[in-house]
């Protein structure tokens, strides 16, 4: 076998540097299982600005209250980290987890995990809140029927505090 020559070596180094580079890339290209783990079936809709929520949310309306279903329904996605305040809905509420995973907490209760699949029934007048766990995101349908009885009550936010114990 001939013996290579330095710049023979070098050439034969960048070569397989490219390969290399090449296959890294071509395995890189199927990138869809990432894409499909944030996709949903529902849109995510607009950033809220409100300040009803720490953190970052989005919120897509899918049905809008009106006289004949008293019931609005949103598809409502946290981004880690993010939560709504402490709050209650006088008709109650059931929240549907789509994906992710999080947190619900009842006033003087401690905080239940949430993760795609789960429902919660949500107690009208009761102090709750929603939101996702620190490095994951949630995102659930909430359906918020009996508007007829009134609209949501917001109350104090959940603090850094209160919520950072949670993952302790
Ligand atoms: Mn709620």
């Amino acid at each position: 076998m001939q013996k290579l020559n330095f710049m023979n070596r070098i050439s034969i180094a960048i070569a397989v540097s490219i390969m290399v580079f090449m296959v890294a890339c071509t395995n890189h290209q199927p990138n869809t299982t990432k894409e499909q783990k944030t996709e949903t079936i529902f849109p995510k809709g607009e950033k809220i600005a409100n300040n009803n929520f720490t953190g970052t949310a989005w919120l897509q309306m899918l049905v809008n209250n009106d006289s004949i279903y008293t019931t609005s329904i949103g598809n409502v996605t946290f981004e880690p980290g993010a939560r709504t305040k402490w709050h209650k809905h006088p008709g109650g509420q059931i929240l549907l987890v789509t994906d992710g995973s999080g947190y619900y907490q009842e006033k003087g209760k401690p905080a239940q995990v949430i993760k795609k699949g789960d429902v919660v029934k949500i107690p009208p007048d009761t102090e709750h809140w929603h939101g996702a766990a620190p490095v994951n995101g949630l995102t659930h349908i909430a359906i918020s029927p009996n508007t007829d009885k009134g609209s949501v009550v917001w109350l104090q936010p959940v603090s850094d505090i209160e919520y950072n114990q949670l993952s302790k």
